[in-house]
């Protein structure tokens, strides 16, 4: 034990016992996600795109890791608070099994590990990004580097709860650029917390894209 889990010990974000972020007993609460195609977001196995769906601006694979909802849920939406947002590390290991074999493959390939960026203005009114704290401790994990101001957001699409898909992508159109003078990687890890309808991450592997990166896979959090 160390000298900040005695100063600030751990507790169960479920059930308050103290000891870990998630109790064993609470475990069962984080549920695995099935996964999708990322273009007609019907089930897919290994979340590559269906071979009729595949676009070349598109994702070349998805990965959601939990099920939004349960502790998962709890986690992510006590991590939108700055002194919680630790709590997003319990979230990122990889479970084992072989839905994940393709993301492992693209993993051999060492992509930049990229975070979905908020904008400016959101940035200061949280003081931080989650999708970067993940983007974060998921490239440390696995030795890869991150880049977190390869993307940049223009605009501010506001909120998107309670919009459709076809409504979410056309506000997020032109809401991200390349930063100037940054050395392009051939692939990239797309990071997100959330994937609600995929509007965001889409729109960002688009522009990733068409600067000319090759090869770009999604990873949220949930879905
Ligand atoms: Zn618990
Ligand atoms: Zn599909």
């Amino acid at each position: 034990m160390n000298l900040l889990d005695i100063l600030w010990p751990k507790k169960c974000v479920n059930c308050g016992k103290f000891g870990a972020y998630v109790c064993e007993d609470c475990k069962v609460g984080l549920w695995e996600e099935e996964q999708i195609c990322p273009v007609c977001t019907r089930n897919s196995r290994y979340g590559l795109p269906h071979k009729y769906c595949h676009k070349s601006y598109g994702l070349d694979g998805l990965t959601c890791l939990w099920s939004y909802e349960g502790i998962a849920k709890k986690i992510i939406k006590k991590a939108k608070y700055k002194y919680f947002y630790d709590l997003l590390g319990e979230l990122i290991n990889l479970p084992e099994g072989g839905e994940y074999f393709y993301l492992q493959k693209f993993l051999q390939e060492k992509p930049v590990v990229v975070p979905v960026p908020l904008h400016e203005k959101r940035y200061r009114e949280r003081g931080f990004n989650q999708a970067e704290v993940i983007a974060k401790s998921f490239a440390a994990r696995h030795k890869l580097s991150c880049n977190s101001h390869l993307l940049f957001r223009v605009r501010d699409t506001g909120h998107q709860a309670g919009r459709e898909r076809d409504e979410r992508l056309k506000a997020v159109q032109g809401a991200f650029v390349i930063t100037p003078h940054n050395s392009l990687p051939t692939t990239v890890l797309l990071i997100d917390d959330v994937w609600t309808t995929g509007a965001t991450m889409c729109e960002c592997c688009r522009v990733l894209k068409k600067a000319g990166i090759e090869k770009v896979w999604g990873l949220a959090l949930a879905r």
